[in-house]
């Protein structure tokens, strides 16, 4: 996985190996899968298990390999793959692969436009960094696309567009680009040579460097947009048995599989609850509204907050119990009211 291209269909099995281990799925026979895959992959901070993706996991590692290759290039086994297959070329501008190429080398040059996207040149001299077509200027695409004018001269480098006195051409910068890109520019210290050679940095991390955890943080948010639904951490973070925890996760996503998910699959089953008869079985009534279990909640429930306790969605009723310290224990030697 570290030093090669996974097959997708090799991928595929991976998760469906995983996707079995988390829902209990043997040989002998299949259980209900609660909540999507893609929602289980995402962070536990997003809604998910963290659970990570084989295919997009292996994509970190090649750029691992990607990035020390470029900032570690007088190792012996770079100076082997750059001499072999670099065909002179820098890799900081591209990564061209032949059908006779390495494994390893074509699986770079496939994984290479997804990692340009994640790196920034950081200005030095601003000798060696285009200033149309490279990305250079933080937050932002290649200042190509932002020109507001049809002719460029798209050979000239970021330390070509400073005036005599070595600060930046705001004339040229004017007339060639608008003015919230004007201030970004200018925002940046003008390049010189005490600043040494330009570099290439990382945009996932905060000191610009390279690590894995952050390449598959990137590439997963273009796999799959991140899904915002408050901070999680309160729940992973409660202190108590994990298999408590896995309810939880389940009851805030609403999955657990009550009589009213069960219908809602098609399964031939009334969505009604079975104990009180009345009101359809969701998460939020078996655990709370029911009426055995709302007797319980108010042998509980400090009596001046009982009436914002049954006003919560089933989200934040979880996560607010999870946090509140002012439910009274049980009076009744751990006998529930009849
Ligand atoms: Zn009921």
């Amino acid at each position: 996985m570290q030093y090669a291209s996974i097959p997708k269909s090799i991928c595929d099995e991976i998760e469906k190996i995983q996707r079995n281990f988390v829902w209990g799925d043997t040989e002998q026979g299949r259980k209900a899968h609660l909540i999507g895959w893609d929602m289980c992959c995402q962070q536990k901070i997003h809604g998910g298990l963290g659970i990570k993706k084989p295919h997009i996991m292996n994509e970190a590692f090649l750029m691992k390999i990607l990035w020390n290759l470029i900032h570690k290039p007088d190792d012996l086994w770079c100076k082997v793959l750059l001499s072999k297959y670099g065909r002179n070329n820098d890799i900081v501008s591209s990564c061209i692969s032949q059908p006779y190429d390495s494994q390893l080398w074509k699986a770079l040059s496939k994984v290479w436009h997804s990692f340009q996207r994640h790196v920034v040149r950081q200005i030095g001299n601003g000798r060696n960094t285009n200033f149309w077509l490279d990305k250079w200027v933080p937050n932002n695409v290649e200042l190509l696309h932002s020109a507001s004018r049809d002719h460029i001269d798209t050979t000239l480098s970021v330390r070509d567009v400073l005036n005599q006195d070595g600060d930046w051409d705001v004339r040229f910068l004017s007339e060639n680009l608008s003015n919230d890109i004007v201030s970004q520019v200018m925002a940046l210290s003008a390049p010189t040579d005490v600043d040494g050679p330009d570099t290439l940095g990382w945009i996932g991390t905060n000191t610009h460097q390279f690590t894995v955890r952050s390449a598959y943080t990137l590439q997963h948010v273009i796999a799959m947009p991140l899904v915002v639904e408050g901070d999680r951490k309160i729940l992973w973070g409660w202190k108590g048995p994990h298999r408590i925890q896995t309810f939880m996760w389940l009851a805030v996503h609403e999955r657990i599989l009550t009589n009213a998910r069960r219908s809602k699959w098609g399964v031939r089953i009334s969505p009604t609850c079975a104990s009180c008869m009345r009101e359809d079985e969701t998460t939020l009534h078996v655990l709370r509204d029911c009426v055995h279990a709302t007797r319980v909640w108010i042998q509980l429930v400090p009596s001046n907050y009982i009436t914002n306790f049954f006003s919560f969605n089933c989200r934040e009723w979880i996560f607010d119990n999870i946090t509140r310290r002012d439910l009274e224990l049980p009076r009744m030697d751990g006998k529930l009211p009849s």
